[in-house]
């Protein structure tokens, strides 16, 4: 028997006809974006164009007016039950690491699985060194999060994220806050999550790791999607007027 190759076309979230408001500002206009399983989507744009509202939107941190957003096949519900059974499946990281100041770097990956999905906290301990000992900083268990570099405290934030054992994985800007040394061992963590078929969605500046790693480019400007391309074709040959701009100002 052949197995069916869903696998890779399913999809994983869906954002059909997505509107937001903040009061009114109109940040996301008429989002339609499929990320199908095992995909890296790189979301690039100017400042402001509403790149992290999409992140946000996507595991509900922040609502939506019009539109329906989907993980896995299932409408992303307003609160209750469900909505946290589906962030549970939203890994998501920051730019400001937000780890928890006064636990250890072992305990901010455990927490999530032992509170959120009851899971024994031997059971947590062990799989969160598995975590650390893959994004290179299990010799930092025991350490607080200010006793690491920026970089470190990333790579422990993306582990913490994988512990929930998420579906798809958003990332907005991780680096944007780090010292340029530290930018490539965040990345390269980022790269290998990638290889191994992670689903993945990415705001980030770093054109290098979009041109490596990206299945996909999606360019926001002014709250829309005004272009999406393979990386050879988005950045060797953008369509639109606006992106060209865009990336005429990155050189
Ligand atoms: P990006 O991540 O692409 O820089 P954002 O999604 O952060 O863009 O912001 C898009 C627009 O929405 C910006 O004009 C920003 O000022 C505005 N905005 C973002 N968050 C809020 C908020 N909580 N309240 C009001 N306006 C906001
Ligand atoms: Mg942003």
């Amino acid at each position: 028997m052949t197995e069916p190759a869903r696998a890779t076309t399913d999809a994983l979230v869906e954002m059909n006809g997505v509107n937001k408001h903040f009061g009114d500002l109109h940040v996301l206009k008429d989002i339609d974006l499929t990320v199908t399983r095992g995909e890296v989507v790189v979301v690039i744009g100017p400042s402001g164009s509403g790149k992290s509202t999409l992140c946000r939107t996507i595991n509900r941190l922040e609502p939506i007016d019009s539109g329906e957003i989907r993980i896995d096949g299932v409408p992303l519900p307003a609160e209750g039950k469900e909505l946290a059974r589906l962030r549970a499946e939203v890994g998501m990281v920051f730019q400001s690491f937000n780890l928890f100041a006064h636990k250890s770097v072992l305990e901010n990956v455990c927490l999530g699985p032992v509170k959120v999905k009851g899971i024994k906290p031997k059971e947590a301990r062990e799989r969160a060194m598995e975590l650390l000992t893959r994004v290179g900083v299990a010799d930092q268990a025991d350490k607080l999060p200010a006793q690491l570099s920026g970089g470190q405290q990333q790579r422990v934030a993306i582990a913490r994220a994988l512990a929930m054992a998420p579906k798809v994985m958003l990332f907005d800007e991780p680096t944007s806050a780090l010292d340029p040394e530290m930018i490539n061992e965040v990345l390269d963590v980022m790269t290998a999550l990638a290889r191994d078929g992670m689903t993945m969605i990415v705001v980030t500046h770093e054109m290098g790791f979009a041109r490596r790693a990206a299945d996909r480019v999606v360019f926001m400007d002014e709250g829309r999607i005004v272009e999406e391309a393979v990386p050879e074709e988005f950045f060797g040959n953008p369509r639109t007027a606006r992106a060209q701009d865009f990336l005429s100002k990155l050189l």
